[in-house]
C-alpha cells in the first residue's frame, strides 16, 4: 500500500512527537570530506539520528523511508537571510518604505510564510541578520520553537547597530529617527554594550553590525565593544561591510563573519583567512542586482557590480578564505519563491569557480560551525539533529540539482516525504 505522508501548510493542530524511522539512502553524502557512501540506512528517534551503517539495528515499529535512489545529506543552512523583509523593488520607492509601510505583526507574518517556505525547499536552518521590524523574527522563531508551526531552525539578530541613521539616507530632520523602528543608533562604546544587550535579551543568537554606509564609521576599539560583549554570551559578531578602512577595523577588532565584502582586496582576505574570520559572501546575481538596484546609490550599477562580486569570491576561494552561503534574498519575484531565489546564488558560486563539494559544506558543516550549532546539526552524524534533505541526483555533480530536494526532514518529522513508499 502506497501511504504518502504531507502535512498541508505545515501548521501543526497539536505540537507533533518525532516518531522512529528507518531510512534507506542509495547514496549518503559526507559533505565535510565531499564523499558519498553507498546504500546506507539510518534510523531516527526522538528526532535525532540513532545509528547509520549498511545494515543496523531497526528497532521494532520503525516507519521505513526508500530513499534508495536517492542523494541524502544534512539540511541546508542559509547564514544570511532577511525572512521578514521585501525591499519595495522597482525604484518606485525608497529603501525606507518597507519599515514604514508595515507593521511589526505583518512582518513576522511574512517571516513565518518564508520560514515555512524554505525548510520545504531544504533550508533546514538559517541566520536572519536583522531588518525584522520591532523584533518580529524573534516572535516566529518563538512561534517554531513553541512546536506551533514546523520551521526551520532559526538564529536571530533582533536590531541591526549601526553609526547614527541606520542604512538610511537623507532623512529630512523633522522626521526624526524613525528608522529606530529596525535599527540601534549607537555611537559610543556604552550605547554599542547597550544595544548588544538589548538584542542579546530579546533572544539574539549573532550580533549584527553595519559598518560602512555612511561616511563615518566604527573604530576597532567601538567594534571590540560589541564583539567583547557578544563573545561573553557565547554569541558570534557578524557585520555588513563592503571593504575600505571599515573592512580593516572590523577585522582588527576579531568579528566572526564579514557579510558582503564586495571591495575586499587580497590583502584583506589573506587577513580574513589568517585570523579564521568567516566570509559570507552574499553573491548576488546579475538579474537580482538589476531589480534591487544600487541600494540608495551606496553600491555601482549592476554592471559593474555583478562581475566584481564574482571576482571577489573567486579570489577568496582561491587564497582559502572560510566561506558560509548566505543569501540575502530581500525581494519577493511573482511566481518565484523565496527559496528559488536563494538557489540563484549558486550560478555565482559556480562561475566563481568552488567546486560543488565546497559549496555543499559552506551550506551545512561551516555555516554550523559559523552559527556555533556544529555539536547539533549541520551532518549526519550519530547523536546529532535529523535535519535531512534528499535529491533524486548528484548535487555534488552539479549544485542546480539542490533545486529538486524532494524530501525533507527536520528534527525527525517529515516535511516532505519525498518519492517515497512510506510503510507502516
Ligand atoms: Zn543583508
Amino acid at each position: 500500500m502506497r501511504v504518502v505522508l504531507t502535512l498541508a501548510f505545515f501548521a501543526l493542530a497539536e505540537p507533533l512527537a518525532a516518531q522512529t524511522y528507518a531510512i534507506h539512502a542509495g547514496a549518503l553524502i559526507d559533505p565535510a570530506r565531499g564523499t558519498v557512501e553507498r546504500d546506507q540506512t539510518l534510523v531516527v528517534a526522538a528526532g535525532h539520528i540513532k545509528s547509520i551503517g549498511p545494515h543496523p539495528e531497526i528497532p521494532a515499529g520503525a516507519t521505513q523511508i526508500d530513499l534508495s535512489r536517492e542523494w541524502l545529506m544534512p539540511g541546508l543552512m542559509d547564514a544570511h537571510t532577511h525572512l521578514t523583509l521585501t525591499e519595495v523593488v522597482g525604484g518606485s520607492a525608497p529603501f525606507e518604505s518597507f519599515y514604514i509601510l508595515e507593521s511589526t505583526a505583518y512582518r513576522a507574518l511574512r517571516g513565518l510564510h518564508n520560514a515555512v517556505g524554505v525548510l520545504a525547499a531544504g533550508f533546514t536552518t538559517v541566520r536572519d541578520v536583522g531588518n525584522a521590524a520591532d523584533y518580529a523574527m524573534d516572535d516566529v522563531r518563538r512561534a517554531i520553537d513553541a512546536g506551533w508551526y514546523l520551521g526551520p531552525t532559526i538564529i536571530t539578530s533582533g536590531k541591526i547597530i549601526a553609526p547614527f541613521g541606520g542604512q538610511s539616507h537623507g532623512i529630512p530632520p523633522e522626521q526624526g529617527t524613525f528608522w529606530r523602528y529596525e535599527y540601534f543608533d549607537a555611537d559610543s562604546a556604552d550605547e554599542m554594550r547597550k544595544a548588544v544587550r538589548a538584542n542579546l535579551y530579546h533572544g539574539a543568537g549573532v550580533i549584527k553590525l553595519v559598518l560602512d554606509n555612511n561616511r563615518y564609521h566604527y573604530s576597532v576599539d567601538e567594534i571590540r565593544v560589541a564583539v567583547e560583549e557578544a563573545h561573553h554570551a557565547g554569541v558570534p559578531v557578524s557585520v555588513h561591510v563592503y571593504g575600505g578602512e571599515a573592512a580593516d577595523n572590523a577585522i582588527e577588532a576579531g568579528v566572526d563573519s564579514i557579510e558582503h565584502g564586495f571591495f575586499l582586496t587580497d590583502a584583506q582576505l589573506k587577513r580574513l583567512r589568517d585570523k579564521g574570520i568567516v566570509l559570507v559572501s552574499t553573491d548576488f546575481p546579475r538579474a537580482h542586482l538589476d531589480i534591487i538596484g544600487t541600494s540608495g546609490g551606496i553600491l555601482p550599477p549592476p554592471e559593474v557590480l555583478a562581475p566584481k562580486i564574482i571576482d571577489r569570491l573567486r579570489r577568496a576561494h582561491r587564497l582559502g578564505v572560510h566561506l558560509v552561503f548566505g543569501s540575502d534574498t530581500v525581494m519577493d519575484v511573482e511566481g518565484r519563491s523565496r527559496a528559488d531565489l536563494m538557489f540563484d546564488y549558486l550560478a555565482v558560486w559556480r562561475e566563481a569557480g568552488v567546486p560543488p563539494a565546497e559549496v555543499l559544506r559552506a551550506m551545512t558543516t561551516e555555516a554550523a560551525k559559523l552559527l556555533r550549532i556544529e555539536s547539533e546539526r549541520g551532518r549526519i552524524a550519530v547523536g546529532l539533529a535529523a535535519d535531512l534533505v534528499a535529491i533524486p541526483a548528484d548535487p555534488l555533480a552539479d549544485t542546480e540539482n539542490l533545486r529538486r530536494i524532494d524530501f525533507v526532514m527536520k528534527d525527525g518529522h517529515i516535511v516532505r516525504p519525498g518519492p517515497t513508499i512510506v510503510r507502516p
